[in-house]
């Protein structure tokens, strides 16, 4: 299979505000057509890298490169590149159809061609019927499809989303974002897209870069990331995971398989990858236990008092801890309701493949 063309490269890009270390050897390519998302905490430096890629800031060392070029000396007018942000920032005083043609306007598109083309994509944003109307007369919906629009009419070879969805209200995020998903697939454009909300970062993208403080910790597709994190911070950041230490008793090699001692007693766990120290944390994901009697006969059955259940419609929730050491908690879910009350001890049965190594030692 032909491998994709790569839209951007970023190689071993740094940037310092005065002291202060923003990026650090950050590298990774958007492949052409994909949508990478920058996921991490406030402050992990997203927004940077991004400014960096638009060319708002220029990096102290390493090279960004949009379709084999390298941008260096290129300003951001010159650039193939169209921003949205989360502010939207559109011109109060422009109508929806000059805010979306704003960008042409600044290329020296002519007026039949700038009016097209903001016909054609108003149309496939669903904002047609509200070309005249000023932005203050819009929902916040409307006025993130106008900025949407407005990147979008310049036909950049990467566009740049910070936290487009995040002044939206829940319902609208959901929806507003399978719009921009589906936009993206259509036109093929690739994007980068920054967010700190994982939920919008695996529904949403190709390749997933989780950063913090300026590094990259970890980037692979949603389910890699989700399956297999690499440290107690992705596990953590990606989904709810339940982290716990614990300590390699046997090893049968030919089986992939680990006889381990952890806070809910002893396990086994199946693994490809070999654990990075005899004592290491792991994870496991609250959907992976499986509630049964406390008496079953399984592999891996653990013992656990719940100590709170909440309903959530489609699916239950649980914090437990093992008996006899109240001080470790764990989350489980199930699907639909489950017959089962705070202060009752339960079973849960963990597969040995659902618990995995992080590449983490304890210390
Ligand atoms: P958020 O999700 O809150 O927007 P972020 O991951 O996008 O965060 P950045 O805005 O890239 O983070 O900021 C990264 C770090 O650089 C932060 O610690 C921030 O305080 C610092 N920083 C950002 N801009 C400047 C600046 N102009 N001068 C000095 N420090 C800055």
């Amino acid at each position: 299979m032909a491998q994709a063309s790569t839209a951007l490269s970023v190689r071993s890009a740094s940037l310092r505000y005065g002291t202060f270390q923003a990026l650090s050897e950050v590298s990774f390519e958007a492949s052409q057509g994909h949508l990478v998302t920058l996921l991490g905490p406030s402050g992990c430096g997203k927004t940077t890298l991004l400014k960096a890629i638009a060319g708002f800031i220029p990096l102290d060392g390493g090279t960004i490169e949009i379709k084999g070029q390298n941008m260096q000396d290129v300003p951001p007018e010159k650039r193939d590149t169209a921003m949205c942000f989360q502010s939207y920032a559109l011109f109060p005083h422009l109508t929806v159809a000059d805010n979306i043609g704003f960008g042409l306007r600044q290329r020296r598109l002519g007026a039949q061609d700038i009016a097209a083309r903001v016909a054609a994509v108003a149309e496939q944003v669903g904002l047609s019927s509200q070309l005249a109307k000023l932005p203050g007369q819009l929902s916040g919906g409307q006025q993130q499809r106008v900025a949407l629009a407005r990147a979008m009419a310049v036909r950049p070879g990467v566009m740049l989303f910070d936290e487009p969805l995040s002044n939206l209200d829940a319902k609208l995020r959901d929806h507003v974002r399978m719009e921009i998903r589906a936009l993206q697939r259509e036109h093929g454009f690739t994007a980068v897209y920054v967010t700190h909300d994982q939920a919008e970062a695996l529904a949403m993208s190709d390749l997933v870069i989780v950063m913090r403080a300026g590094v990259i910790e970890q980037m692979g597709r949603p389910e890699d990331i989700y399956r297999n994190p690499a440290n107690r911070f992705v596990a953590d950041f990606i989904g709810t995971a339940n982290i716990m230490p614990l300590r390699i008793l046997d090893v049968d090699r030919t089986q992939g398989e680990y006889k381990v001692s952890c806070p809910l007693g002893e396990a086994v766990v199946r693994s490809d990858t070999p654990p990075v120290s005899d004592h290491v944390y792991a994870c496991w994901r609250p959907e992976d236990a499986h509630v049964t009697k406390p008496t079953a006969d399984a592999q891996n059955r653990f013992d656990v008092k719940v100590t709170t259940r909440t309903f959530l419609g489609s699916q239950c929730d649980f914090s437990v801890h093992p008996l006899g050491d109240a001080t470790s908690r764990y989350r489980i879910q199930t699907h639909g309701f489950a017959p089962v009350s705070e202060g009752e001890t339960i079973g849960v049965v963990i597969a040995p493949d659902a618990i995995r190594f992080l590449a983490e030692a304890v210390r």
